[in-house]
């Protein structure tokens, strides 16, 4: 089938508890595992491509393979812009025929962010995609794999969410509430309280970024308190390095080392992707 809009996949998971993954492709293999893991699952799932990867990896080209992965696969594909930093990525993204845009507009004052969001949510809506705005924020952007933990003074507040939500007509909304990306510093501490008063406020899918580390019960407490995208990706990239870095690996032996580094790479990454999915899938059969 074709890439399907964020939208209508977070509303179902929402109503049946479950919640859908985001996972970053930066490769054909990160794609093709992430792709074979949520048809052996059974799972509609998401593709994200990230504007701080855009430096590392052809973008255009990328989109045009998700596209193709989508049309060809048997569960339902959206294809997503993790952390778009302006309206300009945005309406890249959107002519690329991506699906849904993320907006991070966390470092800015809040009275830009609801704007540029706004904006932004525009523009998705007149072409059938979704708008994920973020508010608060979610910790250690783009810092690239140092361990870092949530602060808490950054945390969403849910005093400002309802309005938020109105004034950016966003279709899902990510929450700071303990989370963090890249590697955490110590056990991950979610403030379930807060997500629960977030989710009334908010009356839309919550999302949550920062998906390595934090335990299968955590996730499913996170999914009945209205998570229903769980955004994955340091543990992916963890896989893949592990296999780079083994000893073995590095020495040349044969003209075709290098595929078959790309064969593991793709298992690796499917089975750490596999293993997530099932957790986010808390039970129910959404296909
Ligand atoms: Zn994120």
């Amino acid at each position: 089938m074709s890439l399907v809009s964020m939208g209508p996949l977070l509303r179902d998971a929402s109503k049946k508890q479950y919640a859908v993954g985001a996972f970053n492709m930066v490769n054909l293999e990160f794609l093709g595992a992430v792709i074979a893991a949520a048809e052996n699952l059974q799972t509609p799932v998401i593709v994200n491509i990230a504007e701080v990867h855009f430096s590392f990896i052809d973008v255009e080209l990328c989109a045009h393979a998700v596209r193709f992965a989508a049309a060809r696969s048997s569960v339902p594909v959206a294809l997503n812009l993790d952390h778009g930093l302006s309206f300009e990525t945005a309406a890249r993204a959107l002519a690329l025929g991506f699906t849904s845009i993320m907006f991070d507009g966390s470092g800015l004052p809040l009275e830009d962010n609801i704007r540029i969001s706004a904006e932004i949510g525009r523009m998705c809506h007149a072409s059938g995609a979704a708008l994920e705005a973020e508010l608060g924020s979610v910790g250690a952007e783009g810092d690239g794999g140092l361990e870092s933990e949530a602060d808490p003074r950054l945390f969403t507040d849910p005093e400002l969410a309802e309005d938020f939500v109105r004034r950016t007509c966003c279709d899902a909304l990510a929450v700071a509430i303990g989370n963090s990306h890249g590697k955490y510093k110590g056990e991950p501490r979610l403030d379930f309280d807060r997500l629960a008063t977030l989710r009334k406020a908010a009356g839309i899918p919550l999302v949550l970024h920062g998906g390595s580390g934090i335990s299968a019960d955590d996730f499913r407490r996170a999914i009945g308190l209205g998570i229903s995208k769980i955004n994955y990706f340091t543990g992916m990239s963890q896989a893949a390095l592990e296999l780079v870095h083994k000893p073995a690996d590095n020495k040349i032996e044969q003209y075709n080392d290098y595929p078959q580094l790309i064969l593991e790479t793709g298992r690796a990454v499917r089975s750490v992707v596999e293993q997530q999915m099932r957790v986010f899938l808390n039970g129910v059969k959404p296909l």
